[in-house]
């Protein structure tokens, strides 16, 4: 265990205001709070509406709604990111204080165009480096943070030699690595489009929000190296790590406003919190509760036990 690990358990669900709660967000949300109460914690809710052309107004007030009718009250008053962005700026200078990051003038169409090392996974495209070494007379567009290189000094990030291979472990879904230098990149912070990147946000918020805990969909998994990474170069803590099965649709596509996600029915909470259940694969005692409290409570129970059937995990990655 880390010394994190020690401290006051603090988690948090996270929702971008993208759409209505729907039954994908309302399992993550689930599981956080359950995690948060079956360790006696404290539960926040962060509205994460950085990424302003994604954004549906009205859409975070109706989330927080959402989850109050479905008994889901976050501990203290949430937090809007939007209102934040200071604390990525500074975050961003003292990256650029130490040398994690450094401007890049390219285009996504250079990037495409650059086939010498690219590799392409799902729409992906990994950054061969080309403004690390300057930008050779073009304007700079974003921010982005440096990854090792595998070649990078053996051992700086502490793992079997090759710096850029990050491992961690993840409660639910047992031990996790990724290579940061041949599956991810240099990663952008600040787009060329003035917006914050959700990766640097994050990491952000959770270390000044004191986040002990991160309990969220597996569709995160793939993010949590670089957020690992990022965490190590602003010297901050990292979490330990929950990433719940995604829910997806009839075709196998993970649920979203997207791939048409209903709306959640506020007139019927216990029907949906129940399913969210049956779906982190909870083994309640009573399969029609009477009230909200009386779900809570055989929840609460039933994620204890489901948590003493998960890999114990070494946190220190
Ligand atoms: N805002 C992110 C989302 O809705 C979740 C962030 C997180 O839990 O780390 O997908």
């Amino acid at each position: 265990m880390n010394s994190t690990a020690a401290a006051p358990y603090r988690g948090r669900f996270a929702p971008s205001p993208t759409g209505p709660l729907h039954f994908g967000s309302l399992v993550s949300a689930l599981a956080s709070w359950l995690d948060a109460r079956a360790h006696g914690g404290t539960w926040l809710v962060r509205i994460e509406d950085i990424d302003g052309p994604r954004t549906v107004p009205g859409a975070a007030q109706d989330i927080l709604a959402t989850l109050g009718h479905y008994g889901l009250h976050a501990d203290e008053t949430p937090v809007w990111q939007s209102a934040r962005v200071d604390r990525y700026r500074a975050a961003l200078d003292r990256l650029i204080a130490a040398g994690h990051v450094y401007p890049c003038g390219c285009t996504r169409k250079e990037i495409a165009d650059s086939q010498l090392r690219l590799h392409q996974r799902n729409t992906t495209l990994i950054y061969p480096g080309t403004c690390r070494g300057g930008l050779h007379g073009k304007p700079a567009r974003a921010w982005r943070l440096r990854v090792p290189d595998d070649d990078d000094e053996p051992g700086r990030a502490g793992i079997g030699g090759n710096p850029a291979l990050i491992r961690f472990g993840d409660r639910w879904q047992g031990p996790q690595q990724q290579d940061l230098a041949t599956e991810v990149g240099d990663l952008v912070l600040l787009r060329a489009d003035g917006q914050w990147a959700y990766q640097l946000a994050v990491v952000v918020d959770d270390a000044g929000q004191g986040i002990t805990h991160v309990v969220r969909g597996a569709d995160l998994l793939d993010s949590t190296a670089r957020q690992i990474w990022l965490q190590r170069c602003l010297g901050v803590p990292t979490p330990a790590w929950l990433h719940v099965p995604v829910v997806t649709n009839a075709e196998g596509e993970k649920l979203s406003k997207q791939t048409g996600a209903q709306a959640l029915d506020t007139a019927r909470p216990l029907d949906a919190l129940l399913a969210a259940a049956r779906h982190l694969g909870l083994d309640l005692q009573d399969p029609a509760p009477a009230s909200l409290a009386a779900f809570q409570a055989d929840a609460i129970d039933a994620w204890r036990r489901k948590l003493a059937q998960l890999p114990v995990i070494n946190q220190k990655s």
